[in-house]
């Protein structure tokens, strides 16, 4: 986390130049600055359109204006597409608020635009709805919701390949990580595949997604063993995180969709999320050999370290500082617990056919 702020923060500063001359335009809630005026105003009326679109998705309600604009940096480079959003915290009336937030993004504009624009607004939907940091998983799993196809897809294959080589975080663990494991990798596709799960499991959607908050509302009071074994009971209806653990790892043994033909049912009878198509979209992602490849004609997952994955800080959170992973008490490997669950690679995605 240290070294890509200090990367960011290198960045902003080679960069300076270049931003000083940029293009600004101002939304209701975006102050973004861009390379060019016509860049500037797209992504600022993009990041206005995913602010509203994402807090109906999470809410049901868009948030109110923010009293001070957000600002937005876009940086167009060639290669693989990232982003940053940090928060503070405070509190106002002794309610948790947001405090001050910034966002900035890099990469080519396409993917910009389609994954890691909505990815970043999500996690302001999130925090503005907790006014505090968000239980890592849940934060980026969720924004990674967000995201096209794609890269919702890539997250699914990646996570079974780290639970296959033993690299899964136990969800006790997991849930009550509140900064960036060293296998940060794990924390984003696990974190996905959980999501995706309990907001499936609620009843897709916008209910799925509100039960989700609730969950995550009760594990938050305490964040403790017991305050997400309650979570778990409460909302969901299992005995314990442990038993919501296996109920997950079930699910995924059965290969994800990713393409399915209008009106069939999918292989083992698991229906996607709603839809019933989705697309394949190239895109310059770096390609890296995959453990077991299952899908040599769609991009390669992200490198190992996740370079230029989405991802949000939290400096200085008066409310609940964010620690440092100490030596030791880094989450444990779902090794020691249990067998490594071996799954199925996912299916080999078909051409959606006209
Ligand atoms: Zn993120």
């Amino acid at each position: 986390m240290t070294l890509r702020r200090l990367l960011l923060a290198f960045v902003a500063v080679a960069v300076a130049p270049a931003v000083a001359s940029a293009a600004t335009y101002d939304t209701a809630n975006f102050s973004t600055q861009a390379p060019t005026a016509e860049l500037a105003k797209k992504f600022g009326d993009m990041a206005e359109f995913y602010r509203k679109e994402k807090a109906l998705e999470w809410l049901g309600r868009e948030m109110p204006q923010w009293s001070r604009r957000c600002p937005l940096q876009i940086q167009i480079t060639h290669g693989s597409a990232g982003g940053a959003t940090t928060f503070t915290f405070g509190s106002e009336n002794g309610k948790p608020v947001v405090t001050s937030q910034q966002m900035e993004i890099r990469g080519e504009a396409k993917q910009l635009l389609n994954s890691v624009l909505p990815h970043e607004v999500t996690h302001t939907v999130l925090a503005h709805h907790f006014g505090r940091p968000v239980p890592r998983w849940a934060d980026e799993g969720g924004s990674v919701l967000s995201e096209n196809d794609e890269e919702r897809f890539n997250h699914d294959v990646r996570c079974r390949e780290l639970l296959n080589a033993g690299r899964g975080i136990v969800l006790r663990t997991l849930f009550r990580l509140t900064d960036y494991p060293r296998d940060m990798i794990v924390l984003y596709a696990q974190g996905y595949s959980v999501t995706s799960f309990l907001v499936k499991k609620g009843g897709d959607g916008r209910a799925g997604r509100g039960k989700l908050l609730q969950f995550l509302a009760h594990g938050m009071q305490g964040n403790t063993a017991d305050s997400w074994n309650t979570a778990a009971n409460k909302v969901y209806g299992f005995a314990s995180v442990d038993a919501m653990e296996e109920a997950w790892l079930t699910s995924l043994k059965t290969p994800p969709t990713r393409v399915v033909a209008h009106g069939t049912t999918p292989p083992g009878g698991l229906t996607s999320s709603g839809g019933t198509k989705s697309e394949l979209r190239s895109s310059a992602a770096p390609a890296v050999p995959l453990l077991e490849p299952p899908v040599k004609a769609v991009r390669a997952a992200p490198p190992e370290t996740e370079p230029m994955r989405p991802v949000v800080g939290y400096p200085s959170t008066p409310v609940s500082p964010s620690v440092p992973c100490p030596t030791g008490t880094c989450p444990k490997p779902m090794a020691p617990d249990r067998p490594p669950p071996i799954l199925l690679p996912p299916e080999i995605p078909r051409p959606v056919k006209p």
